[in-house]
């Protein structure tokens, strides 16, 4: 099983990056996480949210952000709309159903020609 997280929404701040000090480098970045197995691909309700300073590439955790920091983060947060969860299922889920059911069948079909 593959567990990944994908972008769903970035945004670019104007606050001053805790570590460099620089007002252009932070970017906050709204993630899902997303599964893959053999028989299917999901979308999960799981986000994660991680802001970076692209100028010193600096993950900048909570404990390091700002007040001002967070009243933007908490204004991003309120207006993210994550992707609806769902999930899809491979050729493969198709196929062993596809088989289950002709063997379902199958055995239904000779216990009621056995009576
Ligand atoms: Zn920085």
């Amino acid at each position: 099983m593959e567990e990944r997280f994908f972008t769903v929404k970035e945004a670019t701040l104007n606050n001053n990056c805790p570590e460099c000090y620089n007002n252009t480098g932070l970017h906050l970045t709204f993630k899902q996480k997303f599964i893959e197995t053999k028989l299917y691909k999901s979308i999960t309700n799981e986000t994660s949210q991680e802001i970076e300073c692209k100028v010193c590439n600096t993950i900048i955790y909570p404990a390091r952000w700002t007040d001002d920091i967070d009243r933007v983060y908490n204004y991003h947060q309120r207006a993210f709309i994550p992707k609806k969860a769902s999930t899809k299922l491979k050729q493969l889920a198709w196929l062993i159903i596809g088989i289950s059911i002709v063997v379902a069948a199958g055995i239904i079909t000779a216990l009621v020609l056995w009576q």
